[in-house]
Parts: C-alpha cells; structure tokens; sequence
C-alpha cells in the first residue's frame, strides 16, 4: 500500500510549493545514498520522498492527485521510480531550483511564454530473451507535433497576430486589492499575450496537431517489468516554442516456458532419473546463450542445485551480471525391460546383503502424526 504523498513529505494539503520543496530538501539529504550507504529502509525512503515531490511539485499532476489520489497519477506515467535515473533527477531538479540553474524550467510553470511538452508513457511487452540479450524496437505513438501550416503561433497568417488589447501583450491582469497588488492570467489572450482573429484551420488555432510517429527504441540488455526507460524529447512538442517533453517507455517482460528470473539470476529445474542422479552423468542444460554441459556427480540428491557463474542476466547498471541456477528434479523410472528389472533386483540385493539387515530399519521411520 502506498503512503500518502503528504504524510511522506510530513506536509500539510494546504503546503506551498515552498514548503514542498523544503520538506523535499530535507528528506533528500537524510537519506541520500551517499549518506546512508548499504541502508535500504534509507534508499526506500529516498525513493518515497522523491516520487511524493515528482508529484506535488507540479501544479498540474498535484490536482490530479488530489482529486484523485494515487490512481489519479500512476495511468501518466508519474508515479511509481523504478529507474535509478529518474530519482536522481527528481533530486538534481530541485537542487537546480534552489540555486537558480534552470530557470527556464520553472518559468515554463506559468501559463505566460513557453511551456513544455507533455511527458508520454507508452507500455510495451517484450520478450524473455528480448529483456536478457537487448532488441530494438520501433514503435508508433500519436502525438501532439508543432503545426507546421501555422508553425505554432495557431493563426491563420502572421498578419493577424496583434497584440492583446487587453493585457497589452503582458499576459496577466494586475489589479490593486487594498495595499495589495494581485496579477492573474489574462482571460482574453489565456496568458499569451498575443490574440489572432482568424485561427489556423489546420490546427483550430492551437499551434499544435495530433500526429503519428515512428520512435526507434534500444532496449538495453538486462531490463526487467517495471523498467522505466526515458527517451529525451521524444514527448509531446512544447507550445510557444517551449521545450518538448519525454517518452517514458514501461517495459513489461513475458514469463519463459522454461527459465524464471529473480533479480538478475536465472532459475531452471532440470529433470533426471534418480538411477542417473546414483551415478553421476552429464547433462546439458539450456542457458540464455545457447546451452551448456554440467556434471552432475554420482550421488546427487533430489533438490541439489548447480550454479553457472555469469550465466544469468547481464545487469542494467554494469554490475557483474547474475548467475544461472539448475535444481535438480528426480523422476523414478518406469518402463523398465526386464532386463532392466533383473539388474535392478540384483543391485538390491547386494544393497540388502551390505546392510545386514539394517536396510528396512532404515526406511522404516518413525513418523509423527500432528
Ligand atoms: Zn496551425
Ligand atoms: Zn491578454
């Protein structure tokens, strides 16, 4: 269950964008990684923190939240950090706000001058061996792209571009209130300061248009489901000649007959007689690269587990990548030829004759009924 993005940043509903941003700062820096190396209730809290502030901080996904809670963000592609990248840019982010690096980003916050694109998610299923070797991918997602008749200004002709006569061109209203002074955005001209009278009919004057386009996508090796990767300007267009927002591509692996994955090492079962688990063999077994001989020694038991160092998933951040890992399943085998039998009587026998009489003691154990 996930915690209320206020009760994680120890605001209250009313809280300002300052006080946000504070409350943010603070938590960052107690539980950075930096700071608080190896502690992972730490780096869950670091975690929590910055998707709380991801949301809040924005003015937009903030109302939805509200409005809505946790839903209300998570179908956007806002909630939820499962890529180490996008955690620390919530964090540069606000270190960049605090001292005054990006300014044009909080400008873009007012509905005044350029505003950025949209940030689009786009889900997409892969396959096992897809997430374990890296594919390409291209995939076509609809858009909003500058009008290219009107290149975004939403008239018609640039001659019919005039200065709104309301704001005079300023984009907000100022009234006095008392000893106070309060602007708020220009209803004539929305905030933009310019009003045409004829909109583009391409765009019906909104200077942008849904459109349809072909995106590349690298899939790099070793991604799992819940992946996030961020493609850079590949988002929505920016209206006012504002930046364009990101892609975030969800990535969702599909299970494998065969291999199961947990964290970057693969688990598979392999099967074999319990006569040929007595003597020992070779058995091959299939890996991600193709498959590969291991020795099974005489006298494995069922539930024994060999390991293939490095033969599991490579890993996202350049770490060492994961091992496999083959446990040994033990059928006993039917069909026997008589022959088959007649060896196998034999082989019992001298087993009894070893024993001494022991051998049904020792199968016959005592069992505790509860
Ligand atoms: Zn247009
Ligand atoms: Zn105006």
């Amino acid at each position: 269950m996930k915690r209320d993005y206020y009760e994680v940043l120890g605001i209250a509903r009313s809280a300002s964008t300052e006080e946000i941003k504070k409350a943010y700062r603070r938590l960052a820096l107690k539980y950075h990684p930096d700071r608080n190396p190896g502690d992972k209730e730490a780096e869950e809290k670091f975690k929590e923190a910055a998707e709380a502030y991801e949301i809040l901080k924005d003015p937009e996904k903030r109302r939805l939240y509200d409005a809505y809670g946790h839903q209300g963000v998570s179908n956007n592609g806002f909630g939820g950090f499962t890529h180490t990248e996008d955690i620390f840019s919530a964090f540069n982010d606000i270190f960049e706000d605090f001292f005054g690096f990006s300014t044009g980003r909080s400008r873009s916050r007012t509905n005044y001058g350029p505003q950025k694109g949209s940030d689009l998610r786009y889900d997409m299923t892969i396959s096992f061996m897809e997430a374990a070797k890296g594919a390409e991918k291209e995939i076509e997602i609809q858009r909003l792209e500058t009008c290219s008749r009107c290149s975004g200004t939403g008239a018609d002709a640039d001659n019919q571009v005039v200065t709104c006569p309301t704001c005079q061109g300023r984009g907000q209203m100022i009234r006095s209130e008392g000893f106070f002074q309060v602007s708020s955005t220009c209803p004539n001209c929305n905030g933009q300061g310019t009003i045409f009278t004829k909109p583009c009919p391409s765009c019906n004057g909104k200077g942008r248009t849904p459109q349809y386009r072909k995106v590349k996508i690298k899939v790099p090796a070793g991604v799992d489901t819940g992946s996030r990767l961020r493609l850079r300007n590949e988002g929505e267009a920016g209206s006012r000649g504002g930046q364009r927002g990101d892609l975030f591509i969800v990535i969702h692996v599909e299970p494998h007959e065969f291999f199961q994955r947990k964290g970057n090492d693969l688990y598979c079962e392999v099967e074999i007689s319990s006569i040929e688990a007595c003597l020992g063999q070779v058995i091959e077994v299939p890996t991600l690269e193709g498959t590969e001989q291991i020795k099974i020694p005489a006298g494995t038991q069922p539930g024994a587990i060999f390991r293939l160092k490095g033969k599991g998933f490579p890993d996202l951040r350049g770490f060492s990548p994961g091992d496999q890992l083959i446990r040994i399943k033990m059928k006993t085998p039917t069909d026997l030829t008589d022959r088959q039998k007649e060896l196998l009587e034999e082989f019992l026998n001298i087993e009894k004759q070893k024993e001494k009489g022991g051998f049904f003691k020792k199968i016959f154990k005592k069992v505790e009924f509860n």
